[in-house]
C-alpha cells in the first residue's frame, strides 16, 4: 500500500541523532563468546526459574528457566555447552539478578520447537509464550500477554519509528528482513483475530517505508522525525488518530503495538520453531572505532561486543545500555545482555555533556516538550524537599511515560528523570 503521512502530536524534542554513524552497517553476527551468563529476568514481572543444574550440558535454544505466572517469561541457553555456575549478580539495570553461566563446547547442537504450518490464532498464541518472546522495543511487556487484550482490538500498530538517537538495528531489520518482519505481523494480527496492519516509520527512513510499500494488507505511515515518536501512546495517535487516556491501555482504544523486532522474533518462532535467544542491537558512539549493528546471543558479556567494535575504554565518559534517552547508563563493561538490550553506546565527554545541574530557571521547557502534558520541574522541586506526595500529585508522575525529553532540554541540567524514578518508586512502595 502506497505510505500515508501520519498525525502531529504536541511536545517531544529533535535530538541530534548520530544514525548516520551505523545506519549503513548490514547486522552481522557476533561471533559466539566463551561464555554467557543468562539473566533470568529478562521481562517486566517475576524471574523464571531454572530447570538446569550446574554440570548439565545443554543445546543452543534449550529451555533453562521456566515463566514463573503470566507475566515472566521462558529463558534458553543461547550456546550450546555446559552450565557452570548459576549465582545472583547485579544486572545493567543495577538490581541483583540470578544468572546461568554457560561455557561454549565448541559444537553447534540445537534444540528448537516443531515449526507451525497455517497455525491458527490459539498455536500462535501458545508458541509465542512458549517461545519466551518479550516485547524487544525496550519494555519487556511478555507478548503472550498482549496479544491476548481483555477488551477486543480491531488494529495492529508495528512499532518502527526507533525515534531514540544512535540506534539503528531496527532500520537494518526492516531493510534486511521486511518479509519476515511482515510475516511476523501478520501472524500477530491472527492471533488478535484483526485484519487492519499499520507500520509507523519515521521520514528519516524512506528506504523502510518504500520496503513496506510492497504489501497488498500493510498500510506504511510516515510519522515526522521527533522524540518520542515510538512511544506507545504517541505512536498510536499519529497512526489513527486515537488518544490512549491517563491510566488506560492501547487495547481500550482498539489497538495493540508491536515492535518490528518482536513481529521478527514471532515469525522465526512459528516458522523455525526458534526461541528467542539472540536479537539485533546497536553498538555506537564516538568512542567506538567500528560502530555496527550485530546479532548477538543473550546473555553476551558486553566486554565482547566492545572488543569485536573497537570501543575505546578511555576515551569512553559515558557507557549506555540502549538508547541515549531511555537507556541505563553503565558502570562497566562487566555485564551481560538481556533481551531487551537494543545498544551499546560508548559516548565521549563532548557527547556525554555532563554538566552540573544548576537551579531551576522556571523557563517551563520541560512541560513545552512534555508529551504527556506534564509538569516534571514540580516533581523535581517536591521530590528534591522530600515531600513525595505533592511530587507525585502536582507532577502527575504516575502518568510519565519516562522518555527523558524534559531533562534533554533542561537548561540547567535538572536531573529530572532521577526526580521522576525515585517518585514513581515511592508510590509503587506506597501500595
Ligand atoms: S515528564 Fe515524563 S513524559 Fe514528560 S517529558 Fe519528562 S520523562 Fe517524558
Ligand atoms: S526546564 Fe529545567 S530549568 Fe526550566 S522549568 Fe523545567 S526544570 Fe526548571
Amino acid at each position: 500500500m502506497k505510505a500515508v503521512k501520519g498525525k502531529y502530536y504536541f511536545g517531544g524534542v529533535h535530538p541530534h541523532d548520530e544514525k548516520k554513524l551505523s545506519q549503513t552497517a548490514a547486522l552481522e553476527v557476533l561471533p559466539v563468546p566463551e561464555t554467557v551468563a543468562i539473566s533470568l529476568s529478562q521481562s517486566l514481572g517475576k524471574p523464571a526459574v531454572p530447570v538446569v543444574e550446574v554440570g548439565a550440558e545443554v543445546k543452543e535454544g534449550e529451555l533453562i528457566a521456566k515463566a514463573d505466572g503470566a507475566i515472566s517469561s521462558n529463558v534458553f541457553a543461547s550456546i550450546c555447552g555446559t552450565v557452570t555456575e548459576i549465582k545472583t549478580l547485579q544486572g545493567m539495570n543495577g538490581n541483583d539478578e540470578t544468572h546461568i553461566f554457560i561455557k561454549a563446547n565448541g559444537k553447534n547442537d540445537k534444540s528448537e520447537l516443531p515449526p507451525l504450518s497455517e497455525p491458527s490464532a490459539d498455536e500462535i498464541k501458545e508458541r509465542i509464550k512458549d517461545a519466551g518472546i518479550v516485547g524487544l522495543g525496550g519494555a519487556g511487556f511478555p507478548t503472550a500477554v498482549k496479544v491476548s487484550p481483555k477488551t477486543p482490538v480491531d488494529t495492529l500498530i508495528v512499532n518502527g519509528a526507533e525515534c531514540e538517537p544512535y540506534l539503528t538495528c531496527d532500520h537494518r531489520l526492516m531493510c534486511e528482513k521486511t518479509d519476515e518482519i511482515a510475516r511476523g505481523a501478520r501472524y500477530i494480527a491472527k492471533a488478535l483475530g484483526v485484519t487492519k496492519i499499520l507500520i509507523g516509520i519515521e521520514a528519516n527512513k524512506p528506504d523502510c517505508i518504500a520496503a513496506f510499500e510492497n504489501y497488498d494488507d500493510i498500510q506504511p505511515v510516515i510519522l515526522k522525525k521527533q522524540y518520542p515518536m515510538g512511544g506507545e501512546k504517541q505512536l498510536i495517535y499519529v497512526t489513527t488518530g486515537r488518544k490512549v487516556g491517563i491510566g488506560k491501555l492501547p487495547a481500550d482504544v482498539g489497538t495493540i503495538v508491536q515492535n518490528v523486532a518482536t513481529c521478527y522474533a514471532v515469525c522465526e518462532a512459528v516458522e523455525l520453531g526458534k526461541p528467542l535467544y539472540e536479537r539485533a542491537l546497536t553498538v555506537s558512539g564516538r568512542a567506538v572505532q567500528n560502530p555496527k549493528n550485530l546479532w548477538v546471543k543473550v546473555g553476551t558479556p558486553i566486554q565482547a561486543i566492545v572488543d569485536f567494535c573497537g570501543g575505546n575504554a578511555e576515551l569512553t565518559k559515558k557507557a549506555v545500555a540502549g538508547g541515549p534517552m531511555t537507556g541505563v547508563a553503565l558502570g562497566g563493561f562487566d555485564s551481560y545482555t538481556h533481551k531487551t538490550t537494543s545498544g551499546i553506546l560508548l559516548m565521549t565527554e563532548k557527547e556525554a555533556a555532563a554538566d552540573e545541574p544548576t537551579p531551576c530557571l522556571n523557563c517551563g521547557k520541560c512541560a513545552d516538550v512534555c508529551p504527556m502534558h506534564l509538569m516534571p520541574m514540580n516533581t523535581a522541586f517536591y521530590s528534591a524537599a522530600g515531600d513525595m506526595e505533592a511530587a507525585a500529585k502536582y507532577g502527575n508522575t504516575a502518568a510519565c511515560i519516562e522518555c527523558g525529553a524534559c531533562e534533554y532540554v533542561c537548561p540547567a541540567k535538572r536531573p529530572l528523570i532521577q526526580a521522576i524514578r525515585k517518585t514513581k518508586a515511592y508510590l509503587r512502595n506506597r501500595k
